[in-house]
């Protein structure tokens, strides 16, 4: 563990310290931000009314339409005298949001990115290999600050230039890579195109994240680049990577939130009811400690469901991994859809590749969706029973009929460096 005391404190502790910060925040939102002060004036709350961290249900919720609409400084905390750094979202979903930090901010993004590297296997005295893109984006200096902090030597080779990041994976020999999960896809085929053996890399593990993902790519990552690969969730507006991280020796029971931080709820998406632990909703962050761009019940629109471990190594809530945005969910004919639901059931074949791509059509009044998938390498893709295999599987699992369109290895775009969409809206 990076902070042992902070990490593994009994639940009530943790209770106790978010309760103190909550009350804090609320304070000093009321103060020094207009925007929470009307919000919270027009719920008719004053800041005495917060107790405790039981009180923030009571609370109102911000929205990226709030961030928009104050655009771009507006929910700034601080005089820009005290801010060190601007960063904002990648803009996937529309106009970026701007996002600030003090120094102290940044000292403790930089400690929850310690904590998550060491939580991914890191340790100090190794390399890390940062293929997250450096600048305005949160992904690659906030990987490299927590790097630094941890005691690790940084490689800040950013996104991109395929070419020149397999030689440095190569020659500089790094033990730690992080970059997008589809990159890392890219990464380990341009590997194997080049038949260079992976076991010959120094590198162990690989910290991914920025876009959802699922087994499917974990096992394909795992096996083509030689790593332990686990999750590293965040987001700019509520600091950037290293709101959660999944530990290399527990993987797939969840990611860890540092909720000592950012305290977590996961609420109903019509309604904003908060949901009982193991069910699945909208993400819901509260910015507990942050100065400059301090944020209360953030509206993530990230679907996922909160438990507590009791096997794990520290007290942490942990978070499932993200299903996708709820304003990327499809609805198709009455039915959710997520494109990673379709992933789980391309994994359940040998026959394919996690390189897929939905389209979504309308064909008069009706939305259609088809998939396209890559097959593996030496198998026959103008196989019609394998078509109809996974067809019946996506019907049988989804509820879904989908068309499906079996593709040669290598036809599928891939990540160039950053996110990558795996959905094709044509409907206009
Ligand atoms: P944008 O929202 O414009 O992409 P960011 O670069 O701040 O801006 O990205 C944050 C978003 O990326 C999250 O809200 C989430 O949707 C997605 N994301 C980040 N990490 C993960 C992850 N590990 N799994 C799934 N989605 C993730």
């Amino acid at each position: 563990m990076y902070n042992k005391q902070i990490e593994a404190l009994p639940l009530e502790k943790l209770r106790a310290l978010q309760s103190e910060r909550l009350v804090a925040l609320v304070t000093r939102l009321y103060r020094d931000v207009p925007f929470y002060k009307k919000q919270l004036d027009d719920a008719g709350i004053q800041p005495g009314d917060v107790k405790s961290i039981a009180d923030l249900q009571r609370l109102p919720f911000t929205r990226k339409t709030d961030l928009r609409d104050n655009y771009p400084y507006g929910m700034f905390a601080k005089p820009m005298e005290e801010v060190r750094r601007i960063h904002a979202s990648s803009g996937t979903t529309g106009k970026p949001t701007v996002v600030g930090y003090t120094q102290n901010d940044l000292d403790i993004f930089d400690e929850v990115v310690a904590r998550s590297l060491m939580c991914a296997g890191a340790r100090p005295g190794m390399k890390l290999h940062n293929a997250y893109g450096y600048g305005l984006f949160t992904g690659g200096l906030g990987m490299h600050g927590g790097a630094t902090k941890l005691g690790m030597a940084v490689i800040p080779v950013s996104g991109g230039m395929t070419e020149r990041q397999l030689t440095i994976l190569q020659d500089f020999k790094p033990e730690v890579m992080c970059c997008t999960p589809s990159y890392a896809q890219t990464l380990s085929e341009e590997f194997a195109k080049r038949g260079i053996d992976t076991r010959d890399l120094a590198v162990q593990y690989a910290v991914l994240g920025a876009e959802p993902w699922t087994e499917a790519i974990r096992e394909q990552v795992e096996a083509g680049l030689n790593v332990t690969a686990t999750n590293i969730y965040g987001l700019s507006e509520i600091i950037g990577p290293g709101v959660s991280q999944e530990d290399f020796e527990e993987k797939g029971t969840g990611s860890y939130v540092w909720e000592d931080h950012f305290f977590p709820e996961v609420v109903h998406r019509d309604t904003g009811e908060p949901l009982p632990y193991g069910e699945e909703g909208v993400l819901v962050f509260t910015t507990l400690t942050k100065e400059a761009f301090p944020l209360l019940r953030y509206w993530t629109n990230d679907i996922c469901s909160l438990h507590y471990d009791k096997n794990a190594k520290r007290t942490h809530v942990k978070m499932s991994a993200i299903k996708g945005r709820a304003d990327d969910m499809l609805i198709i004919r009455g039915v959710n859809l997520f494109h990673t639901q379709v992933e789980e059931v391309i994994h359940e074949f040998d026959f394919l590749s996690p390189n897929y791509k939905l389209i979504v059509e309308r064909e008069g009044t009706m939305d259609t969706v088809k998939v396209e998938v890559e097959t593996t390498k030496g198998v026959d893709y103008q196989n019609n029973t394998f078509k109809t295999q996974l067809r019946e599987k996506i019907k049988n699992t989804i509820g879904l009929s989908m068309d499906i369109e079996l593709k040669s290895p290598g036809s599928i775009p891939r990540s160039q460096g950053g996110k990558l969409s795996r959905i094709e809206d044509r409907r206009g």
